[in-house]
């Protein structure tokens, strides 16, 4: 097991240490499967990722202690398989009039009946897809099949157009500042590591651990995005598996307003980063703002989360005033809070908590776009139009929202992407051939061309290989 996790975790119900137990060497995964002992539980790890969690983690309900036995008794496969399994998406595979059935005593025994093939063949699919393993797939792959059921698809268009969205901007913007922190970072609600992918040349040296939630996300986190990163699966609950003061600094994007116990979650926070530490809480909802889209304890007003902190230096800012300076090259101004009937009136907002005043300062410029690290690409929100090239050979593109939602919460896109763009054949080519050059510079700075991970999606048709 990474040394960084060996170092920095806990039981979060006995505050105990681990003693690990690697699984079979003969097995032939090595270091990616162990089991973790405390006073009061085992937990697994799994693909390299501990999982710190009670209660039914698998999707037939499997535990912490269950997947652990699998492990000890050389089942590391069906371990895995029993964490990315999906939860059957019943509503989705019965006939439609039976989606629409009254809740009723019995409601769940009749879906099943009435939807028992397609069930059967929807396990049957999703089981091949994922014993075969990663090799040869994307990112892409594993969000286009775990995020397949109807209710998921907000949160699959959610994580293939995060590039170049304002909050990501913010994100960025917001990170710049971890580049004085001596020590370890946390990314708290990493996701599949969108941001997190970003840590680790901010952080030199320093180990960035990324926690989240979810196993099939911070999977695709370690498989595709980011391997110099150690994961946690964990919730929270009763509270966080890191010791005391482990952190310089917890970083954090579009997660705290999602957490419905935000005293203890951000008391948590406070206990795991050092008392002269740095948190990061980029992406909160206003709940001053539209407040009916939201459930009532996602969306708190500014003032409300400046109180779960109250007692240490911060600043809040709304994220238009954080993204307008991105869009010229600055960090964010954090010599002083956005002034109230600003904040008052953005749909969202960030706030930053530090041990000391020093960390509060307005940040400078970016030598480099932050959104630019990567494989640089066409940001996947603009689609050919489909006519043909003009007469110098450039081709017309249409930036598209993936759904009506995207646009309400990301539309803001639209104050620096063009709504229509014509790409120069050169430029193309050399996208493809993966060159930067000057004639793209106007093209990044509007996020028409972004920075992608490598292996996020598939490149057949823009690969050098193929040309
Ligand atoms: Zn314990």
């Amino acid at each position: 097991m990474d040394s960084v996790l060996r170092e920095s975790l806990c039981c979060p119900w006995c505050s105990a240490s681990f003693t690990v137990t690697e699984a079979c060497p003969a097995s032939g995964c090595e270091g990616a499967y162990a089991v973790l002992q405390c006073s009061c539980e085992l937990y697994p790890v799994v693909a390299g990722i501990p999982v710190i969690r009670k209660g039914p983690l698998g999707a037939q309900g499997q535990t912490a202690r269950m997947l652990s036995e699998l492990i000890l008794s050389g089942k590391q496969r069906e371990a895995l398989l029993a964490l990315l399994m999906p939860r059957t998406p019943i509503e989705d595979l019965v006939p439609r009039w039976a989606a629409h059935l009254p809740s009723v005593p019995g409601r769940g025994l009749l879906m099943h009946l009435l939807g028992h093939d397609a069930i059967r063949r929807w396990t049957s699919t999703m089981t091949e897809f994922f014993s075969a393993g990663p090799e040869g797939k994307t990112a892409q792959d594993y969000l286009t099949v775990g995020l397949s059921a109807k209710a998921q698809q907000k949160n699959y268009h959610y994580f293939m157009h995060r590039f170049g969205q304002p909050r990501q901007l913010v994100a960025l913007s917001l990170m710049t500042m971890l580049q004085g922190a001596a020590g370890p970072v946390l990314d708290f609600g990493c996701g599949i590591g969108l941001l997190t992918r970003h840590l680790p040349r901010r952080m030199g040296s320093y180990p960035v651990l990324g926690a989240d939630l979810s196993f099939f996300r911070l999977y695709i986190a370690k498989t595709f995005l980011t391997h110099d990163v150690a994961y946690v699966c964990c919730d929270g609950k009763p509270s966080l598996p890191f010791r005391r003061a482990f952190f310089a600094a917890v970083y954090s994007s579009d997660t705290l307003f999602m957490v419905p116990d935000k005293v203890s979650c951000s008391r948590e926070l406070q206990r795991v980063v050092h008392p002269e530490g740095l948190m990061i809480f980029a992406g909160l909802r206003n709940g001053l703002i539209d407040p009916e889209q939201y459930p009532v304890r996602m969306a708190l007003p500014p003032s409300a989360y400046e109180d779960l902190f109250h007692s240490l230096p911060q600043r809040v800012r709304g994220n238009t005033e954080v993204l307008d300076r991105y869009l010229q090259k600055r960090g964010p101004a954090l010599g002083q809070s956005s002034a109230s009937q600003v904040l008052d009136h953005d749909p969202w907002f960030s706030l930053v908590v530090a041990g000391h005043e020093d960390w509060l300062v307005d940040q400078g410029p970016f030598d480099e776009w932050p959104h630019a690290e990567g494989m640089l690409e066409l940001n996947p929100l603009y689609r050919p139009v489909g006519g043909p090239p003009n007469d110098r050979g450039a081709v017309l593109y249409r930036q598209t929202f993936p759904s009506s939602w995207y646009a309400q919460e990301d539309g803001d896109c639209r104050k620096y992407e063009p709504e229509q763009v014509w790409i120069a054949a050169e430029i193309l080519r050399d996208l493809a051939l993966g060159r930067r050059t000057p004639a793209m510079e106007e093209l990044i700075a509007r996020c028409v061309i972004v920075g992608v991970p490598e292996r996020f999606h598939g490149h057949e048709s823009v690969s050098p290989c193929h040309t």
